[in-house]
Parts: structure tokens; C-alpha cells; sequence
């Protein structure tokens, strides 16, 4: 562990120029994440300033009837907010699989997004990670890989984003809000992780500097027609092995629309949108939902110790849509 000074962010523009002017800055919100890396010597911040006090906790309508959840309300109470267990009842069900009750008191809802793998060799320095130190090599591609990533991966790193909450909103399609050193931008939360490429190193693609103030949810209507599947070892407790969530608007039993995101299998919550159109104008039912599965894993590859999972993602991914279109009980 390396020695930080430690500061109180007063502004939203103090934050940013803070973490501008130290290279070796980072922000840090509910900490369950950051500490954890920090302890293990795997984050080496200098200087380390603590957000928790901007005024960034607001739930509120946005003008085009949307829901803003601002980057520091704590998941605990995203879940439990009124307006999102009643207009976004996926979001609450994806963020209450996740974690434990008191980590959810904590974690915020910008700390969730930038949460970084759990892929083991990452959290420990003794072994090579292309993500910890670019150009070392990967101790998963050929060694214990149960938890890694079958979509997206690279010869340089096969990891996964870790994130339960981030699944549901790429579902639903959700706006990052963030201010930097060149002012206020968004990005559609499909841009916001990456794929490891050769730059492993980068989970995405916030800049140097940025601030997440807070994440819009547009106003879908997939309030009755949903599900959140996560598979783990573990019921509760444990990191998805393979998570999906599934959003459908019905037009009685016909599909009007189809969202579906996956999670544990890729390094970021994994979206399709041309498999999820094999579904518009179609009846909900099981035959429809199976080639939308093979189109979502088309290009899945397993890596030894994960090949378990495509088959897994494959059956969880037409559970999810029958739970979705109530053609199966929801838990
Ligand atoms: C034992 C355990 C089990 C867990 N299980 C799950 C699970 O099943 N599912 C799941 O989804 N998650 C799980 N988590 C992860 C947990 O949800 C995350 O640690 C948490 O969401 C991170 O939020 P935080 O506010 O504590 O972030 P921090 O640890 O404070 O920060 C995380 C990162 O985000 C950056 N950051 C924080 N806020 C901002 C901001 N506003 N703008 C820019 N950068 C920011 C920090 O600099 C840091 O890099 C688990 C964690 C633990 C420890
Ligand atoms: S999978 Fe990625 S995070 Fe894990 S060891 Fe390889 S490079 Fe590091």
C-alpha cells in the first residue's frame, strides 16, 4: 500500500480540477471497490479525493420523461427508490443480485460503473496481467479461467466487467453524464466500457480527469415485461458466472420490442442489437427465443475452464425471455 493524501471535494469543479492537476489522483466514492484495490497494490492513487459530499444523491424526473440517478446515490437506495421500482422495476432487481446489504449501503451508483474485474490474477501482483501492468502477459488466457470472458476478448486479456447494475442499464439504454477539465458530455452507456483489444489497461472510455455526475434512463416502457437471471455459485453473495437481462414490450402475445443484455461475459455488458430484432413482430414463445440465443453467442469462445459457460449463457438467455413473457415464474 502506498502512501495518498486524502481531501473532501467541496464543488463538482474543485473535484475535476483536482484530479486534473495530479496524474496520480483518483476520486473515491463509496470505497468498497477502490480501498480493496488499494490494499492489494494493485491501485497506487497519490492523492485521493473523496466525492461523497457533492451534491450528486438526487433521484429526479428528467424534462423528456426520463429518471436521473445521480453518480452518488447508493445502490441501496437506487433499488429502493420509488420511481425506479415502478419504472424501472429491471433496474432494482439487477442492482438487489448484486453484492451484499451493507455493500450496497455504500457502493454509489458511479463507483458501480467503474468497478474493475474480478478476474484473480488481476488482484494479485505476483502473477502477470496485461490489465495491472500493460505488456506482461496474461496468467488467465492459459491459466484458471473458470470466471473469463466467451464474447469480446482479446489475446491480451479475456476478463469480464463484474457489474450486475451495469447489465440492466445497457438493457435499458442508459445516458452517462459526466464533467471534465473541457466541460459537461454524455455517453450511451454502449460506448462507456471497452473491449480489451490491446489496450486491457483501459476498462473505458472516460477521460483523464472525468467525473460521472450521474446516469439518464430513457422513458422505455419494459415495466411489466422483465427479468434479471443471474447464475453464480453462490445464491447470494457471489459475482455473476452469467447474468442477462431481459426486457419485452408486448403487444398482446407479439413482440414489439426486445432488449437483452448479458453480463460475466464479456469485458463489458454484452448488447446485440441485431439478434434482439430476430425477435420484433414475433410471438413470445420459447421456439422464437432459441435462435436469438445462438444469434448472442454466434461468436462466443470458451478458454478451457470457462467453455462451461456458453452453453449455460445460451440456456439462460431463453430462460430469462420466458420469465420476461411470463411463460415462466419469475423467483
Ligand atoms: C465482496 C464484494 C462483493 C460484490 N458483489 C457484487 C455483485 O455481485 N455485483 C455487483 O455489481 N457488484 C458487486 N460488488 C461491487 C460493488 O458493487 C462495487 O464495489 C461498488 O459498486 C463500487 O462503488 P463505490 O462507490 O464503492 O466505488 P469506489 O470503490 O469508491 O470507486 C470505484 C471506482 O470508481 C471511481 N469513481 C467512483 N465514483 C466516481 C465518479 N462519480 N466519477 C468518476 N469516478 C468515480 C473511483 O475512482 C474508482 O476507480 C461487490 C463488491 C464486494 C467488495
Ligand atoms: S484476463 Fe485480463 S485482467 Fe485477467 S490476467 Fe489476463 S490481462 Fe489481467
Amino acid at each position: 500500500m502506498n502512501r495518498f493524501t486524502l481531501e473532501r471535494a467541496e464543488n463538482v469543479s474543485g473535484a475535476v480540477e483536482a484530479a486534473v492537476s495530479t496524474p496520480a489522483a483518483q476520486f473515491i466514492a463509496g470505497g468498497t471497490n477502490l480501498v480493496d484495490l488499494i490494499k492489494e497494490n494493485v491501485a497506487r492513487p497519490e492523492r485521493l479525493i473523496d466525492v461523497t459530499r457533492l451534491p450528486l444523491n438526487k433521484i429526479e424526473n428528467t424534462p423528456g420523461g426520463g429518471l436521473s440517478i445521480g453518480a452518488l446515490v447508493t445502490n441501496a437506495d437506487a433499488a429502493y427508490n420509488e420511481h425506479v421500482e415502478r419504472r424501472y422495476p429491471l433496474l432494482a432487481k439487477a442492482i438487489l443480485a448484486g453484492a451484499s446489504a451493507q455493500l450496497r449501503n455504500m457502493a454509489t451508483t458511479g463507483g458501480n460503473l467503474l468497478q474493475r474485474t474480478r478476474c484473480y490474477y488481476f488482484y494479485d501482483t505476483g502473477t502477470p496481467c496485461n490489465k495491472r501492468e500493460p505488456g506482461a502477459g496474461c496468467g488467465a488466457l492459459k491459466g484458471y479461467n473458470r470466471i473469463h470472458a466467451i464474447l469480446g476478448a482479446s489475446e491480451q486479456c479475456i476478463a469480464t466487467h463484474p457489474s450486475d447494475m451495469c447489465v440492466a442499464m445497457a438493457a435499458l439504454g442508459a445516458i452517462i453524464h459526466m464533467t471534465g477539465p473541457k466541460g459537461q458530455r454524455t455517453l450511451p452507456i454502449a460506448d462507456f466500457h471497452r473491449l480489451p483489444g490491446d489496450t486491457p489497461h483501459l476498462d473505458t472510455n472516460i477521460q483523464p480527469g472525468e467525473l460521472i455526475t450521474a446516469v439518464e434512463l430513457p422513458p422505455e416502457d419494459f415495466t411489466r415485461h422483465h427479468a434479471y437471471l443471474k447464475l453464480r455459485d453462490r445464491q447470494s453473495y457471489a459475482f455473476a458466472l452469467v447474468s442477462v437481462a431481459a426486457a419485452l414490450d408486448l403487444d398482446g402475445t407479439t413482440i414489439r420490442e426486445a432488449r437483452i443484455a448479458l453480463g460475466g461475459v464479456a469485458h463489458k455488458p454484452w448488447r446485440d442489437t441485431e439478434a434482439e430484432a430476430l425477435l420484433r413482430g414475433k410471438p413470445a414463445t420459447l421456439e422464437n427465443f432459441q435462435p436469438v440465443a445462438d444469434a448472442l453467442l454466434r461468436e462466443a469462445k470458451g478458454f478451457g475452464h470457462n467453455t462451461f459457460k456458453i452453453e449455460l449463457a445460451r440456456r439462460a438467455i431463453v430462460r430469462a425471455l420466458a420469465q420476461a413473457a411470463g411463460l415462466e415464474h419469475t423467483p
